[in-house]
């Protein structure tokens, strides 16, 4: 048997067991080779019955010799299964499930099981008791596979359909007796750097824990064979996308010069004294520019923390070298705004700004697309409307992409294949942390800003329950009454607008009529055309609205430094970063501000995401605990594909390992270079990439 045999070829697996394994994903050796333990027990203290003591956890191999099945006193429903065991000598042993209904047709009189649990002693029956065991079956096994479940520290699989834990033990057990493992693929002197077991070792005992191995390092996932197979699946993931950035380092691009004429444009346009951080990015970016081959580059930066700026400075320097630039944004909203405030930077350097949305009429477009392709427009901004296929550029040197975590890796890529390799900037405000971003957003470098504006007073946030909302509209009313401007916003829910606008429009009308009579509040929604949108936008922007009532659509990128209230409505129905985005609205400028966070009733997951925000403005640690409230996947979403699905890395729980996989791929490649042993052992691992990883996951291109 090799790891490629068939499942259906183990004994043990019919049709039927085959079926049900397939649907799992399960189909070779291999497969289950690799489908590992969630947790381990340490059924290591097998004892008779008339051995065990209280207060011991113990195993217990013993026959059902009755049960009972009975209602609780005083409980709503559910019966209590107590069933009495015995291991053919004197004493007897008595075991209770609370909702024990669905054990009671499996532990019948005769039935052999092995009980797992802490011993207790009943005086009122005078009789051992374990309440609430791990129990196994024993009858259906073959005696000697017996030792397998017990007497040792045991691992207990997710089961599928009729295949428990226990059978899965079983057939776990004859593969590894007949498996013949190909040699290890990780090179040995990263094997033994890293003081790992080889592969065949791992897998060995990851299913069958050798005896001396701690019960707490398994079920943290650091015993020897575990790390071993989660550094391997970080190890090739990193050597893939270490190997794809090599090749498009060695692609050619355009080596843009950073003249004292650029500088003197950049200068002129500055509107304020950047931070050292901006600066920083600044430079490494300009630099990137600077070589001959493409710029992948993610610029992460909290909200308001500045990024729009260091993306025009990247701008004048491509277009002082004749080139043109394309700016992408998630939203029709952002990309208006950036279009206006990048025409107001870059009118005075002579340089032509377009807008290219989906809104525009048909002969607008044409009028625009003729502008991109005769090069007369230095600088496009817009949305999906900008990577259509008929939109063709002059000459496309740099493609920058706003809230990348907007946008999948395909569209990142369309905007690329618009010039001949242009440089690509990527702006997120979702900071994660560094060797995550490094792997989630695989081939990009990363630059980040790691410092605010000076002057910004951190925002205070605020929760209160619905009734109190008069409160907060005395509070709105003063601050307005001091010149700022505030925003009241509605979630969107269930990916319905229309909901989120009826609520708008609803809180619009009893704003202006009712609470606000002698204020002008601004309404904007999703259902809005474009030009009513930009409209609306726009008034508030010149403080001509004071109140913005609003769904989400403003969440990303709104820039009204003015603004220093921010009243988020139902807010318990937001996600955590997204709320982070939506005061990110407010503290733009000098002044105080402020966010409110209403809800009507607060459940205990909301409860912990308002908390998070009431106690904490960094960004960092927000996201940090979105990524645990939701687990990753989920943060980065179905369309964050720059990632392959992890089969038993976490990457929360294994950052440390992470890390030292992305050392040591890099490295490898390194010392490829230049290290003849080294080179094979990387031309071995290309193989091993190309043969099962990129199988398993198909996303990234090797070699
Ligand atoms: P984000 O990183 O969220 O995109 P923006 O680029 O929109 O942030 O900047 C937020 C606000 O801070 C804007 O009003 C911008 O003009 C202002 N700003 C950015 N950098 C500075 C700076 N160095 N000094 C003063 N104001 C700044
Ligand atoms: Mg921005």
């Amino acid at each position: 048997m090799d790891p490629t045999t068939p499942l259906q070829f183990v004994k043990g697996i019919g049709p039927a067991r085959a079926q049900i394994l397939e649907a799992k994903g399960l189909l070779t050796a291999a497969d289950l080779l690799f489908y590992l333990p969630f947790r381990y027990e340490d059924r290591r203290n097998v004892k008779p019955i008339s051995e065990l003591t209280p207060g011991e956890k113990a195993v217990v191999l013993a026959r059902v010799e009755s049960s009972k099945l009975t209602r609780f006193a005083r409980g709503r429903g559910g019966q209590v299964l107590e069933v009495r065991f015995g291991d053919g000598r004197p004493m007897h042993l008595l075991a209770r499930w609370f909702h024990g209904e669905w054990l009671a047709n499996s532990l019948v009189p005769g039935v052999r099981a092995a009980l797992f649990g802490k011993v207790e002693f009943d005086r009122a029956r005078g009789m051992m008791l374990m309440v609430q065991p791990e129990t196994e079956i024993l009858q259906s096994l073959e005696e000697d596979e017996e030792t397998l479940h017990t007497g040792r520290m045991v691992p207990i699989y997710e089961g599928a359909g009729n295949i428990s834990t226990r059978v899965l033990r079983v057939l776990l057990n004859r593969i590894l007796h007949q498996v013949t493992l190909p040699p290890d693929p990780l090179p040995a002197s990263i094997r033994e750097r890293q003081k790992l077991p080889t592969l065949d070792e791992a897998i060995r005992h990851v299913h069958q824990p050798p005896p001396g191995v701690e019960l707490q390092l398994l079920n943290d996932f650091r015993s020897p064979a575990q790390t071993r197979l989660i550094f391997d699946e970080f190890f090739w993931m990193e050597c893939g996308l270490a190997l794809k950035r090599a090749r498009g380092r060695a692609a050619n691009g355009i080596a843009f010069q950073v003249t004292a004429r650029s500088r003197e444009q950049i200068k002129k346009m500055l509107p304020f004294k950047p931070t050292p951080a901006q600066r920083r990015v600044t430079q490494e970016i300009a630099d990137d520019m600077k070589q001959p081959s493409p710029m992948h580059r993610l610029l992460q930066g909290d909200v308001g923390s500045g990024k729009t700026i260091v993306a025009a400075q990247a701008a004048v320097i491509a277009v002082e070298n004749g080139h043109q630039v394309a700016v992408l944004a998630p939203t029709e909203i952002l990309a208006t705004q950036h279009y206006l405030y990048f025409e107001r930077l870059f009118k005075p350097l002579g340089y032509n700004t377009v807008l290219l949305t989906g809104s525009a009429t048909a002969k607008e477009k044409q009028q625009l697309k003729r502008a991109l392709s005769t090069g007369f427009a230095n600088i496009a901004v817009g949305t999906h409307a900008l990577i259509q296929d008929d939109v063709e550029f002059h000459k496309l040197g740099l493609a920058i992409v706003d809230e990348q975590h907007r946008f999948g890796v395909v569209q990142r890529l369309r905007l690329f294949e618009k010039g001949a390799n242009p440089d690509v900037l990527v702006m997120t405000a979702t900071p994660i942390p560094r060797t995550l971003a490094l792997t989630v957003y695989g081939d990009l470098d990363l630059s980040v800003i790691d410092q605010l504006p000076p002057g910004r007073k951190a925002i205070q946030t605020r929760h209160v329950f619905e009734e109190k909302i008069e409160r907060i509209y005395s509070f709105v009313a003063k601050e307005i009454a001091a010149g700022r401007q505030a925003y009241v916003v509605y979630p969107v829910v269930e990916e319905s607008e229309t909901t989120a606008m009826k609520a708008a429009e609803k809180a619009h009308q009893h704003l202006s009529e009712v609470v606000f009579p002698a204020l002008t509040v601004g309404l904007l929604h999703g259902k809005m055309t474009p030009d009513e949108k930009a409209a609306s936008m726009e008034r508030f922007a010149r403080g001509e609205t004071q109140i913005l009532v609003s769904t989400t659509v403003i969440e990303v990128g709104v820039d009204v430094p003015n603004a220093s209230v921010m009243i988020v409505e139902d807010a318990d129905r937001f996600g955590l970063s997204q709320l982070h985005q939506l005061r990110g609205r407010v503290g733009r400028g000098a002044h105080q501000s402020y966010c409110i966070l209403v809800t009507r009733k607060l459940t205990e997951t909301a409860h912990q995401r308002i908390r998070t925000l009431v106690d904490s403005n960094d960004g960092f640690y927000i996201a940090e605990m979105d990524m645990k409230l939701r687990g990753p996947g989920e943060f980065f979403g179905t369309r964050q594909a720059g990632i392959p699905g992890l089969r038993f890395a976490n990457l929360l729980r294994d950052a440390d390992l992470l890390d030292v996989a992305r050392r040591e791929a890099i490295q490898l490649i390194e010392s490829s270079r230049h290290d003849e042993s080294m080179k094979q052992a990387l031309q071995q691992v290309v193989r091993h990439i190309k043969e099962h990883w990129q199988r398993q996951y198909g996303l990234i291109q090797v070699g």
